[in-house]
């Protein structure tokens, strides 16, 4: 059986660093050179050791319970310890094919009530999801956390992250918000890769999206809540229960964490990304520098992936100007009609039947809904009738013929490099 020992919490004003040992078969799967480490933009060494123990806890534990493996630390605070069992029942449920085993045996269980001195946080990616489930809770004043888990072995400038930075800085400056920072390497410390050559077959799912990402950038958060006594953390829903799917971050399991007297809430799993798009246009007016981030792990919207694609059209379909809220497209009805086509065009074969089913059926009926309303009409002529199903096949099919040696030869390397990867790392 293979074992974690969490040896020592080092924190030091704004940082806490993680010694940790690991016997047995899971080393592989853990990233030697990146120990793990949080960094925010307040101090937190007064935050008690049973408390900043949540984080590498919560990061490992998916990991020992899948492996059947065991986690040893000195102190955990007992509400946390005891909300686990409830979160790993939620996985269990979720993913029926895998058993959930493994434990964390811990010396001391602490006690850390606290006296509630602010109401609530919302992690902030400002993303749509985290817009929306800011503008449903403003009125409890949420404290807007941020952050980053992609350093390395340490802290490097990254201009994705300084845009993510600034944009959450602007907005909530100028709503009169508090920003929280945390840097991290909490997703680079587990070789993700390894994971899913393993598992992700009988999970159904990949290990950051199914099992690590939810409790990974919860549990970030939780030293700072506690360090600023908060009552709530708001984590906004990317999934909506019309389309049941597998993910680390959903409400049967989100809702489930619970730390000294910290909650977390799961928000807005009942709205269609459609429903949190017409939300947040439907109070820009209200508040300041609306600028939707949505492209993953970029400075700025790309406007050609399916995610700024799905959110362009979105706000078009509500009768709004997508280049209000942080995209960069062109002028003009019949220029930004031919560039959305074109880019739609190239980017369709890699739509999942799920993102077609999930998003852009509800946008196409939204186009059909509001034509009056909707300021670029070029759009609507093509997109009223648009089959995306006819539409990939076609696409997918010019793709392959024209790509079919250069598919193959890719697809050999990459087989012999996760072949090389696996040996060097066993
Ligand atoms: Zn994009």
């Amino acid at each position: 059986m293979s074992e974690v020992f969490l040896k020592k919490i080092i924190a030091n004003n704004n940082r806490v660093d993680y010694i940790y040992n690991i016997n047995g078969e899971i080393s592989k799967y853990f990233n030697q050179e990146n120990v793990l480490f949080l960094e925010y933009n307040k101090n937190i060494s007064k935050v008690p050791f049973s408390i900043l123990a949540i984080p590498f806890i919560a990061n490992i534990a998916p990991l020992i319970w899948i492996t059947d493996s065991v986690i040893y630390l000195e102190e955990l605070d007992e509400v946390f310890y005891k909300s686990l069992d409830e979160v790993k029942k939620g996985y269990q449920a979720m993913f029926p094919s895998m058993n959930f085993k493994g434990s964390i045996i811990v010396k001391k269980l602490v006690n850390n009530e606290y006296e509630i001195n602010t109401q609530s946080a919302a992690l902030f990616s400002g993303g749509l999801d985290a817009l929306t489930t800011y503008i449903r809770n403003k009125n409890s004043n949420p404290i807007l956390i941020t952050e980053y888990a992609w350093h390395e072995q340490r802290i490097q400038k990254n201009e994705t992250w300084e845009a993510d930075k600034k944009n959450a800085l602007l907005f909530g400056t100028s709503n009169n918000l508090t920003n929280i920072f945390v840097e991290s390497n909490y997703g680079t410390i587990i070789r993700s890769n390894l994971v899913d050559k393993d598992y992700s077959k009988k999970l159904g799912d990949t290990w950051w999206h199914g099992l690590h990402h939810g409790l990974a950038i919860i549990s970030a958060a939780i030293p700072i809540v506690f360090e600023m006594r908060i009552q709530t953390l708001f984590i906004a829903s990317s999934n909506t229960p019309a389309f049941k799917v597998t993910c680390a971050s959903d409400p049967t399991v989100d809702n489930k964490i619970k730390f000294a007297s910290g909650k977390v809430i799961h928000d807005g799993y009942e709205l269609t990304r459609q429903k949190k798009l017409n939300m947040v246009l439907n109070n820009s007016s209200d508040l300041e520098n609306i600028q939707l981030r949505v492209c993953f792990k970029q400075e700025q919207n790309c406007c050609k992936c399916e995610k700024c694609l799905r959110t362009i059209m979105g706000i078009i379909a509500e009768g709004h100007d997508p280049r209000n809220f942080g995209f960069n497209l062109p002028e003009g009805s019949v220029e930004m009609s031919d560039f959305l086509s074109n880019a739609l065009r190239k980017e369709i074969k890699f739509f999942t039947n799920n993102f077609i089913q999930i998003y852009w059926l509800e946008i196409r009926s939204r186009f059909r809904d509001n034509y009056q309303k909707i300021c670029f009409k070029e759009v609507c002529l093509w997109m009223n009738n648009y089959n995306f199903r006819k539409e990939r096949f076609k696409e997918l099919m010019v793709y392959r013929i024209r790509y079919f040696f250069p598919i193959v030869r890719r697809k050999i390397k990459n087989l012999y490099r996760d072949s090389l990867y696996y040996q060097r790392s066993r």
